[in-house]
């Protein structure tokens, strides 16, 4: 019987994050990024973060075979400092030795599946070679997927003689609270709309008013400005739990009708003017101005994976291997420009519901 668990994600930018939409423009931009369809806020797709999780745990997973591995053997007894050191000691061949490392199974120890040893860096991107057969020969190395791996298994894969589908399935990162400059300094504006999606509010108000709402200890006139736009402020409490890893404090929260969300964060997104560089002169060229919008920093989001539990993976190693690859985020990086200051983001993953089975990222 398949079992499916879900994880909520809160991920916090803290670069500006474009994911452009490839050659559409809106007015006077020119690279525009990726909106929801029907209420126009711009999101993370599901598909940017599933490409770019795929590729950082293949990468964590390689990590594993090189000197990371001290700690690990550290941990078992086994006190040598890289895949070279024991084998120059054991004097075994490279293949064998990634053999013995993931023979040893432990309960959450995602990177000790046995299909692991025939984990490459290919396994993430795009598969190379879809028509060849799942990877069964350890001397095999045509770049492809190997459909054997926690990363082939988790994301899916597709080969002529087996394919599976993944056991992750990513929804799209939509904004939960989004920055907006005001004469009271930053606040972060959400709807409740918004709050109900994110399940932090059970039910809205019967009738919408025209007005915002701040926590009752905000200190503040009637009136507040969110950019350019002055709206009546009421007090209220705000009950609502914020979830780990938005780190906001409930004053700095301000709930803005559902009408109007949408057209306050497409006045406030962090618009850029730049120009190409003629190599030949060094100095700009000329006509080849243009603007990029982006979602400016600080802005949370929030999203949910779903695990399915299939075959020998359960839920605590594939919860396990998604935490120790998320902090490539931080570094590397989502969407567009990530060379040029743009995509890094923190993310927290919080278990839904019962905590029976806790998995790293809950136990901090
Ligand atoms: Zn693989």
């Amino acid at each position: 019987m398949n079992d499916v668990k879900s994880i909520e994600l809160i991920t916090k930018a803290t670069d500006p994050i474009y994911i452009g939409t490839g050659g559409y423009t809106i007015g006077r931009v020119d690279n525009t990024i990726v909106r929801d369809p029907i209420s126009h806020i711009p999101k993370i797709p599901g598909t940017s973060l599933a490409g770019t999780w795929r590729y950082f745990m293949a990468l964590q997973l390689q990590s594993y075979f090189k000197d990371e591995y001290r700690s690990d053997r550290k941990k078992r007894g086994e006190d040598y400092h890289s895949i070279k050191e024991k084998q120059e000691k054991d004097n075994k061949n490279d293949m064998n030795i990634k053999f013995l490392f993931f023979d040893k199974k432990e309960d959450g120890w995602w990177n000790c599946i046995d299909g692991n040893r025939f984990a490459a860096l290919n396994c993430a991107g795009q598969d190379d070679f879809p028509n060849m057969k799942i990877m069964e020969d350890l001397n095999d190395e045509k770049p492809r997927h190997c459909g054997q791996c926690i990363v082939c298994k988790s994301f899916g894969f597709s080969k002529s003689d087996k394919s599976a589908q993944g056991l992750l399935s990513f929804t799209d990162l939509n904004i939960l609270f989004f920055p907006v400059y005001t004469r009271k300094g930053t606040m972060w504006i959400t709807s409740e709309s918004i709050l109900q999606e994110g399940g932090l509010i059970q039910s809205k108000h019967a009738k919408e008013e025209e007005a915002i709402f701040v926590n009752e200890n905000f200190e503040g006139g009637d009136f507040l400005n969110l950019g350019w736009i002055n709206l009546p402020m009421k007090k209220q409490n705000l009950t609502f739990k914020i979830p780990n890893g938005c780190e906001l404090a409930s004053n700095q929260i301000v709930i803005v009708p559902d009408h109007l969300i949408s057209q306050i964060i497409n006045s406030n997104l962090e618009v850029r003017t730049s120009v190409s560089i003629d190599p030949n002169t060094g100095a700009a060229k000329d006509g080849a101005l243009f603007t990029s919008e982006a979602i400016p920093r600080t802005t949370v989001f929030y999203g949910k994976i779903h695990i399915f539990e299939r075959s020998e993976l359960n839920h605590k190693n594939i919860c396990n291997a998604l935490c120790d690859s998320k902090q490539y985020y931080e570094s590397l990086g989502i969407g567009g420009m990530t060379t040029r200051g743009f995509g890094r983001m923190k993310v927290q993953l919080n278990c839904i519901g019962g905590n029976d089975e806790k998995h790293r990222c809950c136990d901090q």
